[in-house]
């Protein structure tokens, strides 16, 4: 095994105001706590600092034109026209540094696909990465370069086949529409439907890829107030026999943490034991896996649950012993201590969730698994 968590000192000192949610401390806080828990100082990881984004790897899915906006909007300068190219807005302000955040985070996402290329990793985490709402030529969501394109083009170039998993609370509407008529991309991904959540528009179900994408694009979009057991029902009903079947050689996975019950983006009700759970599944069908940051909103959740992704990518979780615990989970020191409590929701409320997780696996199952020929 060869890791790589990918840091940079350099994307907490970019701030846009105190108010404004994207927590560019979302590296630092991670590194800490895994440095301080001796996660990172196994004989097969390494810390690796990455480097701004080459201009030509942001031009293999961006315009010009917008990139040329991006660098005014870098310094402050704010100018009528950029609102079409949603920049001057609350979310993707015009703001200084913004360039250099930007790019740093796309070289950071870049680096981590150049190392599974060249073979110098196998499993790599980039905290500050899967800025999935940038499109080619707009910002959208507090994104706005889209570094996960851009990275998924050069592992297509090398002939990688790419499994696309997203947990984010949002869904990646962008990477979807990029990679939606190419079967070379298995896109999964589990997100608040769009009835009740941005980006609104895109992320269901009967979105299901076109011409030989066709069935190569899963969405399950979850309905308000799912939990941790909701959640997992589908979640392990989908991506191991999906994985299995499309057999790929990579797995690019977008790990946001704004799914659990005390961020306020969302109206989901996870904890991070399912998150975990799911990160666990995702790493043990991953030949090869780059794993992405993306949302989060409550600086602590980010910490504690990032950290414990990490451990999970590397096999450090503590084992869980049914006989000692609540649950079958141990909140003791270390590791153990991120562990969110149990969160629970009102039967009625839970079987109204599920009820719906059920109609939407039985979407799934009959209008996909016969493309992928996956039999159940
Ligand atoms: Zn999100």
């Amino acid at each position: 095994m060869k890791s790589v968590f990918i840091y940079s000192d350099e994307f907490g000192k970019f701030k846009v105001s105190k108010d404004y949610p994207w927590l560019t401390e979302r590296s630092d806080v991670t590194y800490r706590r895994c440095s301080e828990l001796n996660l990172l100082d196994r004989d097969w990881m390494k810390v690796v600092k990455p480097r701004t984004a080459a201009i030509k790897d942001l031009y293999t899915y961006h315009t010009k034109e917008y990139i040329q906006l991006l660098r005014k909007a870098d310094k402050g300068v704010f100018e009528e026209s950029m609102l079409i190219h949603g920049l001057g807005t609350l979310e993707c302000p015009a703001a200084k540094g913004l360039f250099k955040y930007h790019t740093l985070a796309a070289g950071a996402t870049i680096c981590g696909a150049d190392l599974i290329c060249r073979k110098k990793a196998d499993t790599v985490f980039s905290p500050t990465g899967g800025f999935h709402h940038a499109g080619p030529d707009f910002a959208s969501g507090f994104c706005y370069i889209n570094d996960i394109n851009i990275a998924v083009k050069k592992l297509l170039n090398h002939r990688k086949r790419v499994l696309y998993v997203d947990i984010d609370t949002h869904h990646g509407g962008m990477v979807q529409e990029a990679f939606y008529s190419n079967p070379g991309v298995m896109y999964i991904s589990f997100h608040e439907s769009g009835k009740t959540l941005f980006p609104w528009k895109t992320g269901f179900e009967t979105e299901i890829g076109k011409g030989k994408g066709k069935g190569y694009n899963i969405n399950f979009p979850l309905p308000e107030n799912t939990g941790d057991d909701e959640f997992l029902w589908g979640f392990e009903r989908v991506l191991p026999p999906v994985a299995k079947a499309f057999n790929p050689d990579v797995v690019v996975a977008v790990i946001g943490v704004d799914m659990m019950f005390s961020d306020p983006m969302s109206h989901l009700r996870l904890t991070n034991n399912a998150f975990v759970k799911a990160v666990g599944m995702i790493k043990e069908c991953a030949p090869e896996l780059l794993a992405l940051g993306c949302g989060g909103y409550v600086l602590n959740n980010i910490e504690r649950s990032w950290t414990l992704a990490w451990a999970a990518m590397n096999g450090l979780l503590p084992v869980e012993d049914e006989s000692m615990t609540f649950g079958g989970m141990f909140w003791g020191d270390g590791l153990s201590s991120l562990m969110d409590r149990p969160h629970f929701s009102p039967e009625d409320i839970r079987k109204k969730t599920a009820k719906e997780m059920k109609r939407v696996y039985r979407y799934i199952k009959k209008q996909i698994f016969p493309i992928l020929e996956i039999r159940r």
